[in-house]
C-alpha cells in the first residue's frame, strides 16, 4: 500500500469510528436512557439530568468516559485490527473516542452557554426540544441523521421552555428570552418551583414525558 492510500484508509477508519459513535449516541440515548425509565445507572443519571435540565461535572462523567474508552479500545480496536490491521484498528478507536468527546463537549456547552454560530444554535434548538417539548424525539445530539432515519426528528417553529427550567443563557436580566433568541424559544408557565412541582417534574422526567407548563 502506498503512503497516499494508507492515509486515506486511516482517515476513512477514523471517520467510520466517529460515525459509529453517532449511531451509539442515538441508540444509547433512546433505548438505554429513555426507554429504561430509570432502571440502571445510565438511565437514572440521564433522567436525573432531565429533571433539572442543568449540567454540571460529577464523577459519573468519569465512569462514562472510562466506559466509552473501554468500548473503543477493547471493542472496536481489536475488530478494526482484525479487518484492516493495526492502523485501522487504532484509527477506528480514536475516531470513536473523538466522536464521543465531541458529543460530551457539545452537550455540556449547550446547557452552559449561548450559541456562537449556526451549528451551536441548531444543537440547542434540537436538544432543548428533546428536553422541554418531547423527550422521545431528537435523541441524537450532534447530528440529526439517525433521528431522521428512525422517524424521531422534530423541528418545531419555536421551542417551548418552562420558565422554571430555562437555561440562564437564554434569559436577559428581567427573566425574558433574550431578543436574539426570541424566534427560537418561548417561555411558558411560572418561574418559581415548589415541592409539589418538583415531584411532578421528577415523575414526568422518569416517564420520559415533557415537563408541564
Ligand atoms: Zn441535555
Ligand atoms: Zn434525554
Amino acid at each position: 500500500m502506498d503512503t497516499a492510500t494508507a492515509i486515506i484508509v486511516v482517515l476513512g477508519a477514523f471517520g467510520f469510528g466517529a460515525f459509529l459513535w453517532t449511531l451509539a449516541e442515538y441508540l444509547l440515548h433512546r433505548f438505554a436512557m429513555h426507554h429504561l425509565h430509570g432502571k440502571g445507572i445510565m438511565s437514572r443519571e440521564h433522567l436525573e439530568h432531565h429533571v433539572h435540565s442543568s449540567w454540571h461535572f460529577d464523577r459519573t462523567h468519569l465512569m462514562s468516559w472510562a466506559g466509552m474508552l473501554t468500548v473503543g479500545f477493547l471493542g472496536w480496536m481489536p475488530l478494526g485490527w482484525l479487518v484492516g490491521g493495526p492502523r485501522v484498528g487504532i484509527a477506528v478507536a480514536v475516531g470513536w473516542a473523538c466522536g464521543y468527546f465531541f458529543y460530551e463537549y457539545q452537550h455540556a456547552v449547550a446547557h452552559l452557554r449561548a450559541p456562537t454560530g449556526p451549528y451551536g444554535a441548531w444543537v440547542r434548538r434540537h436538544h432543548f426540544h428533546h428536553h422541554f417539548g418531547h423527550p422521545m424525539a431528537n435523541h441524537g445530539v450532534t447530528i440529526p441523521l439517525w433521528d431522521k432515519l428512525f422517524g424521531t426528528l422534530e423541528r418545531p417553529e419555536t421551542v417551548r421552555v418552562p420558565r422554571r427550567l430555562a437555561l440562564p443563557w437564554m434569559l436577559d436580566d428581567d427573566g425574558a428570552v433574550k431578543p436574539e433568541l426570541a424566534d427560537s424559544y418561548a417561555l411558558v408557565g411560572r418561574a418559581g418551583i415548589d415541592e409539589r412541582q418538583a415531584k411532578i417534574d421528577r415523575a414526568r422526567a422518569f416517564a420520559s414525558l415533557a415537563p408541564l407548563d
